[in-house]
């Protein structure tokens, strides 16, 4: 494991413990590949956590950023930008219709998404799943069905409840009749990477709209290609009222949006909702040239990888690049055996592995960080 400098070590102390992070300073990237402060050169297998979707320092969103630090930074909501005006536009086109509210990260766009669906149905409750994963704010963490996360912070948003994923019965039992949203994760994944099943998510749809209520989707980890379509949803068959995003939209600067569908528009009015960084124009720039890149070729691209991963790792679960392998110990140590050949994953969950690298792996850094994972796997 390399040394850290003296600046650096120094600093960690001003941090609050809130993360497990590995003993890496990384100063540089480029595509696949991380630098650290010693010079050592990692292959990225983690990309931010399904962030750095383009790979590090990807030309595109680059020249957009820097473009648009020239020109302005920010001017609060007051006024329209080009560049939100423009990201909207390339976000409705791709979802078939729909208006955006801009936020700066997951968890804010699920909040967004929850008053929504409160505002828009005049509806209190709220269904998600065993296992989800929403946020760390009190209303996310009041959806995220994972006791560990939510047992120190209660009281927690009231109205909740829970269903079991993939069980349809479970589902119909949680919804009560004042249900404004059903909000599901098409693959969990900090839940470790478990996809629901076309039928299930079919089956919400249908209850959604017997109830009245919203379905939403939080495709904060699975949208923006990661899964081999632009939206997850495109792959199962269904329309959503309304979709989350965050993660790779802007390839790393920090972007959220709740995109509503053109059928479900029309709720929030001036003053219901706010965020005084949403919709910055660098990172709507930035954002406006992922969307870009993210053409049909690439998306058949990250299908074709998914397919050289499952052909090394038979039982890998997931959809797309977001992938995982269960394994027979601590994930952990899998993850720092792997670090110390030079290779970046990183667990959902106690015993599994995840692996979201740049859509833009070539074959070749696939193979080989497939080959160290076969190394060091048991
Ligand atoms: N929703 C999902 C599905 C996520 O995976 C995450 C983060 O991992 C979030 C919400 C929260 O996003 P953020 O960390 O950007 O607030």
């Amino acid at each position: 494991m390399s040394a850290p400098s003296n600046t650096v070590l120094q600093g960690r102390n001003g941090v609050l413990p809130a993360y497990a992070r590995q003993d890496v300073t990384f100063v540089s990237g480029d595509g696949s590949w991380l630098v650290a402060d010693t010079g050592e050169r990692y292959l990225d297998l983690v990309a931010g956590i399904a962030v750095v979707g383009l790979g590090h320092c990807h030309p595109a969103p680059l020249a957009a950023a820097r473009e648009q630090l020239d020109q302005l930074w920010h001017t609060s909501n007051l006024y329209w930008t080009e560049p939100m005006a423009e990201l909207a536009e390339r976000l409705s086109a791709r979802f078939g219709g729909a208006q955006a509210f801009f936020c700066n990260s997951g968890t804010e766009a699920v909040e967004a998404a929850l008053k929504y669906a409160r505002k828009a149905t005049g509806r209190p409750g709220l269904v998600a799943l065993h296992g989800s994963f929403h946020g760390r704010t009190l209303g996310a963490l009041s959806v995220t069905g994972q006791p560990a996360k939510r047992a120190a912070f209660g009281p927690l948003v009231p109205g909740v409840t829970f269903a079991k994923p993939n069980d349809v019965e479970s589902l119909v039992a949680a919804a009560p009749a004042d249900t404004g949203a059903i909000l599901l994760e098409p693959v969990q994944g900090e839940g470790g990477v478990r996809p629901l099943t076309p039928e299930f998510v079919a089956a919400a749809r249908t209850l959604a709209d017997e109830l009245g209520a919203l379905l939403v989707l939080d495709e904060v980890q699975t949208g923006i290609g990661r899964t081999g379509n632009f939206f997850c949803f495109e792959q199962l068959g269904v329309r959503p009222d309304a979709v989350t995003l965050a993660k790779g939209l802007a390839n790393g600067l920090p972007i959220g949006a709740l995109l509503v569908s053109d059928e479900a528009a029309g709720a929030f009015a001036p003053g219901d909702h706010a965020s005084t960084f949403g919709g910055n124009p660098v990172a709507c720039a930035a954002a406006c040239a992922v969307v870009d890149e993210l053409t049909d070729e690439l998306l058949a691209g990250v299908r074709a990888k998914e397919v050289l991963v499952r052909a090394a790792f038979p039982d890998a679960r997931g959809r797309g690049l977001l992938l995982a392998l269960d394994v027979d110990r601590p994930a952990a140590e899998i993850v720092a055996a792997a670090f110390e050949r030079g290779v970046l994953v990183c667990t959902a969950g106690e015993r599994t592995l995840r692996l979201t690298p740049p859509l833009t792996i070539t074959t070749d850094e696939l193979e080989h960080g497939l080959a160290v994972l076969q190394e060091v796997l048991p």
